[in-house]
């Protein structure tokens, strides 16, 4: 068991006000807060440690390099991957994605191959497959949901092919709450002798992430969304995989040696890296994954489980509520009669409570759900059922206006 009122200490935002209220934070699908760690080691870095990193001879560069990749090894750790060479830096999910479609596109994909995505997918594992598309005449199938709001896993088995080239899915949608079976689905693909790339945007500040385990050949998540920085992400791929792909952008540090007429790349990870990284991000994003595996997800797993289911149960006490999705994990998604949801979010956010409205950078979703837009509760490990219960009076207040 935790102590959500010990825990919420440390999020120094969660204490102030808005329009005169207590804030009821729940929109962490979309980002989460961030304890006073990862914002001190931020701090301190800049006050006392800032350098440029791996170029430098001097005792600040090195010490700089040495925090980037302490951060590095934390990040492997919490996926466990077998090497740091597995672990690029990103600036969040969106680039990572956007690394293994161009690059492994350039290398592995042409004309009339196939890549699987699902109909639950965010867009940032859509459209960067549909740029690709636009260079190479890829197919891109889709796997359908059931009404339920679950992958279709007969449907999923028969798009597979002689010419699939990639599998890329959400690990946890970001409306529907639904935690899709990864393991069983890698499991498939595999058996196709097709390479799984996992979004785990909406997956890495809720559950244990073990890519050993999974076997997936990519994973993909956010910084901002699991307690540390904006501006950060990371990519996990599979060293065989990354070797055999050419970088995603030039520049600085990416290189082994330049001239005018020739090139040579730098080794895993840094043959991905171009540029100056976000080194401060990178030391906050080490200081959030260890702040949530101190906590351990056991116990944020049983608290975020037991408030979401809390939280279906309060919601459906309201007249007209109808639910979209699952919501195994920390989200809840859900219209209430004929009121927009853009109108019940404003209203919402008048009574200090911040939910999500809309389609959820998930249009295609939007449109097999028959839907313009939902509103979104998404929790985290610093939500307290008092907060679902005034959630519930505030939406039972916003529908006697109507
Ligand atoms: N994938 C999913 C499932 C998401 O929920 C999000 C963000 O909401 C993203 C990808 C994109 O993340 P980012 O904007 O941090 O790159």
């Amino acid at each position: 068991m935790i102590d959500i009122q010990e825990i919420r200490k440390d999020f120094p935002i969660l204490s102030r006000e808005v329009y005169g209220r207590p804030l009821v934070y729940l929109d962490n699908g979309a980002t989460t807060q961030k304890p006073r760690c990862v914002i001190d080691a931020m701090t301190d870095e800049y006050l006392n440690v800032n350098a440029n990193v791996h170029r430098g001879v001097h005792y600040l560069s090195q010490q700089a390099t040495e925090l980037h990749e302490a951060a590095r090894e934390t990040v492997r750790r919490f996926v466990n991957a077998r090497s740091t060479a597995e672990i690029i830096f990103t600036r969040g999910t969106t680039e990572s994605i956007n690394l293994v479609a161009s690059s492994f596109g350039q290398a592995f994909l042409h004309d009339g191959d196939e890549v699987i995505l699902t109909q639950m997918e965010h867009h940032s594992n859509i459209v960067p497959w549909q740029l690709l598309q636009a260079r190479t005449r890829i197919i891109i199938k889709v796997c359908p949901i059931t009404d339920e709001g679950r992958l279709d896993l007969d449907a999923l088995e028969a798009l597979f092919s002689p010419r699939t080239r990639l599998l890329s899915c959400t690990f946890v949608s970001n409306v529907l709450g639904t935690v899709n079976p990864v393991a069983d689905i890698i499991r498939v693909a595999h058996a196709h002798e097709v390479p799984v790339l996992l979004d785990a945007a909406q997956a890495a500040p809720h559950l244990p992430i073990d890519v050993q385990a999974l076997d997936c050949d990519f994973l993909a998540f956010s910084g901002h969304k699991v307690y540390g920085p904006t501006g950060v992400g990371v990519l996990y791929g599979k060293e065989t995989l990354l070797e055999q792909m050419p970088p995603y952008m030039g520049g600085g540090e990416m290189i082994g040696k330049v001239s005018f007429e020739h090139t040579t790349f730098n080794s895993l990870p840094y043959k991905f890296e171009a540029g100056t990284p976000d080194y401060v991000a990178t030391t906050g994003l080490a200081r959030a994954l260890d702040y949530v595996s101190a906590i351990g997800f056991t116990a944020v797993m049983e608290h975020e489980k037991a408030l979401t289911s809390y939280a279906r149960e309060r919601l459906s006490e309201i007249p007209g509520m109808r639910f979209f999705g699952p919501s195994d994990d920390s989200v809840v998604s859900f219209l209430v009669g004929e009121i927009h949801h853009l109108d019940l979010g404003t209203l919402l956010d008048r009574l200090g409570i911040a939910v999500r409205t809309g389609h959820h950078c998930a249009e295609p979703l939007m449109h097999r759900l028959g839907i313009e837009g939902t509103v979104r509760a998404s929790f985290a490990l610093y939500n307290t059922r008092e907060e679902v219960d005034a959630l519930v009076s505030a939406i039972d207040r916003v529908r006697q206006m109507f």
